[in-house]
């Protein structure tokens, strides 16, 4: 039995390393008898907390499927009819086999028939109506300068590999990915019954046309700016950008028919694919929409496409080198498709009440600690800290699961059609992402499963979410250790709200509207003060030498030093209600950065550190905890930091911004 507020729940003493000191690398010292004892599974990238809870949330979705699995007389239509369908079909890799490239057929007929610019177009829309394959996708959300309203966005896409610098580098590490690519497309096309001469053809028509769209494509830093990416235009202006598409056809097709107004994300991008479809043969582009198809279909039609699409995303890009079981490949499919019946089964079965009330009172200390934090800003102008207590107050919390599930009524599942049950999800969908072009914005709508380990903040909602899965041990847990809940799930609830709060969050207003509400000297200040984080995480490296890109990662940087500093100010608020005390030798103070330093707890392969570090805005574990510890007078406090010791920074070279 655990006791209350024994530190073993969440944080375990034996977890340390003690040969570490902790002002010289504060995680390893956290976390390096359990970096060794937990080596990353075979068919993992890494594994820590987020993952380990991951898993524990996969054998309790399976626990459930598997109840229902053998049951009779289950209503067609109903959600245990179509998760337990579903899982059943995708399941039956000898049906799959069996029935190889069929399923895909009328796609492909789709394709060969194209014969000019016109009818390429309309098969752009026909296959994003089914999750895509094109080099632009389509999405609709709120209109980001009016957020009571959903508007359709256009979005650059098109790029089999996961950023455009693998197309246009040639160091060691982009030309290792590229170099594997093109053998990928290869034995995929070979698989799919093209001849090596044919497939080396392709191959090199592929690469070709990816290239340029990777040319055309926005870097991933510029992504991150909202500015950047808002570009509100009529029909006929997007005509004029893009001329070679007929957008009124395109809408029509996609089920956007008869909207006015448009966000293209990224203008040049679409011009650019618009000088592509008249300067690229129609037979050129049928070569590359095959490709995007089959690759795309890959995971859901046979075992030899399955493994030859693993071998490069997840070899390749991540160092996995076996497969997970097809039990777990079938149940991610379902949590892909009826995520909301699958959450609503979870929340029932694992959620506690007990839990929702323990994690309010963390929220409300954070708020607590948030406002205080504000109104000291040192480099803040006051109408503009007002403003940002406005905004903090205007936050709407989720906490757990959404109020109202997502409905699934009229969707066909079937027991024996892996890929049809596939495409219906995707038409379905499509229609509900359409239905909203019409309606108000839902403010109740959930971005997240319930059964997601994760959490996130929105601007345009201008809220924060925490599913019902990452409320459990290691995060947070009903039975811990204040310290140890504060320091790991306040942490993360202080890093979303901090996203309101940072470069991008100045941008958006309490009611989610683009509206920039800093004056110009608080972003300069904000800005003078980022460049010392940027500079810092700059000068972290991982394998190979591969530098961390503080540019790429500063949003999230700013949120994980300020979501530590919120927390731990709440904890203090906490603290003075209960009563202090030592656990294992430790002060609630030192309890608190365990805390912190635990939930980031994770082995990576290199080959995903590699990838991680070169498209993730989020920096490798290690640098997530002795970057912001380093900064923290708090921490300096807790543990005698001292110059000499290695996380020690000059005052003038720490970073402070909340
Ligand atoms: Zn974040």
């Amino acid at each position: 039995m655990k006791k209350q507020n024994d530190t073993r729940d969440g944080f375990n003493i034996y977890d340390t390393d003690t040969n570490i000191r902790q002002q010289d690398d504060f995680y390893h010292y956290t976390n390096g008898k359990w970096l060794k004892n937990n080596p990353i599974p075979l068919h993992e990238s890494r594994w820590g907390s987020f993952l380990m809870l991951h898993y524990d949330t996969e054998k309790k979705l399976h626990t459930l499927i598997t109840d229902i699995q053998d049951k009779k007389n289950l209503k067609v239509g109903s959600s245990g009819q179509m998760v337990r369908d579903f899982y059943i079909s995708a399941l039956d890799m000898k049906r799959r086999n069996e029935l190889g490239m069929k399923p895909i057929a009328p796609f492909l007929n789709l394709i060969k028939k194209i014969k000019d610019v016109q009818s390429l177009v309309l098969t752009f829309a026909r296959l994003e109506r089914t999750g895509g394959g094109g080099p632009f996708g389509i999405e609709v959300d709120q209109d980001m300068k009016n957020s009571e309203k959903y508007i359709l966005y256009i979005y650059q896409s098109g790029l089999g590999m996961p950023d455009r610098d693998y197309y246009l580098k040639n160091d060691v590490e982009s030309l290792r990915v590229r170099n594997a690519y093109e053998k990928h497309i290869e034995a995929i096309l070979i698989l799919s019954g093209r001849t090596k001469n044919e497939a080396k053809n392709d191959r090199e028509t592929i690469m070709r046309m990816e290239t340029n769209i990777a040319k055309a494509s926005m870097t991933k830093e510029d992504l991150r700016d909202v500015d950047k990416t808002y570009h509100k235009m009529s029909v006929s202006s997007l005509s004029r950008t893009a001329p070679a598409v007929n957008w009124n056809l395109f809408l029509k097709e996609v089920g956007a028919e008869g909207v006015r107004n448009i966000v293209v994300m990224q203008p040049k991008f679409i011009t650019a694919i618009s000088k592509m479809l008249k300067k690229e043969s129609v037979e050129d582009w049928k070569t590359y929409l095959t490709w995007h198809l089959i690759d795309s279909a890959a995971n859901s039609l046979t075992a030899k496409l399955e493994k030859q699409n693993f071998a490069f995303y997840g070899t390749v890009l991540s160092g996995v080198t076996k497969m997970k079981p097809v039990w777990r490949r079938a149940l991610g499919s379902v949590n892909d498709n009826l995520d909301g019946l699958l959450g609503e089964l979870y929340v029932k079965n694992y959620f506690s009440q007990q839990a929702k009330k323990k994690i309010k009172e963390v929220v409300d200390d954070l708020f607590e600690a948030y406002e205080a934090r504000i109104k000291n800003l040192d480099w803040m102008s006051t109408p503009t800290k007002r403003k940002a207590v406005k905004k903090l107050h205007q936050i709407n919390r989720k906490l757990g699961y959404p109020d109202k599930w997502k409905s699934y009524r009229g969707l066909t599942i079937s027991p024996h059609d892996y890929f049809g049950n596939l495409i219906h999800s995707a038409l379905f969908e499509n229609k509900r992402k359409m239905r909203r072009l019409h309606k108000p914005v839902d403010r109740s709508e959930w971005f997240m499963r319930a059964q997601t380990v994760n959490a996130y903040y929105s601007f345009g909602m201008n809220d924060i979410v925490f599913p019902a899965a990452i409320l459990q041990s290691p995060f947070f847990s009903v039975d811990a250790d204040d310290a140890i809940n504060y320091g790991a799930i306040g942490s993360v609830i202080g890093h979303e709200i901090t996203h309101g709060f940072d470069d991008q969050g100045s941008k958006f207003n309490g009611k989610g509207n683009r509206k920039t509400w800093w004056a110009r000297s608080d972003s300069e200040q904000f800005t003078k003060k980022a460049k010392v984080l940027i500079k810092q995480f700059n000068e972290y490296t991982v394998a190979d030498g591969i530098k961390v890109n503080g540019q790429l990662t500063l949003g999230e940087n700013i949120a994980d030093l300020g979501g530590a500093s919120i927390a731990f100010d709440a904890y203090q608020i906490r603290l003075k209600k209960t009563a202090r005390k030592d656990i294992d030798g430790f002060t609630p103070e030192q309890r608190f950065f365990l805390g912190f330093a635990l939930v980031e707890r994770e082995n990576e392969r290199s080959e995903a550190q590699k990838t991680h570090v070169l498209t993730d805005p989020h920096s490798p574990s290690i640098f997530r905890i002795n970057g912001p510890a380093s900064n923290l007078p708090e921490f300096y406090e807790a543990f005698s930091v001292k110059k000499g010791d290695r996380l020690y920074r000059t005052p003038k070279s720490r970073a402070k911004i909340w």
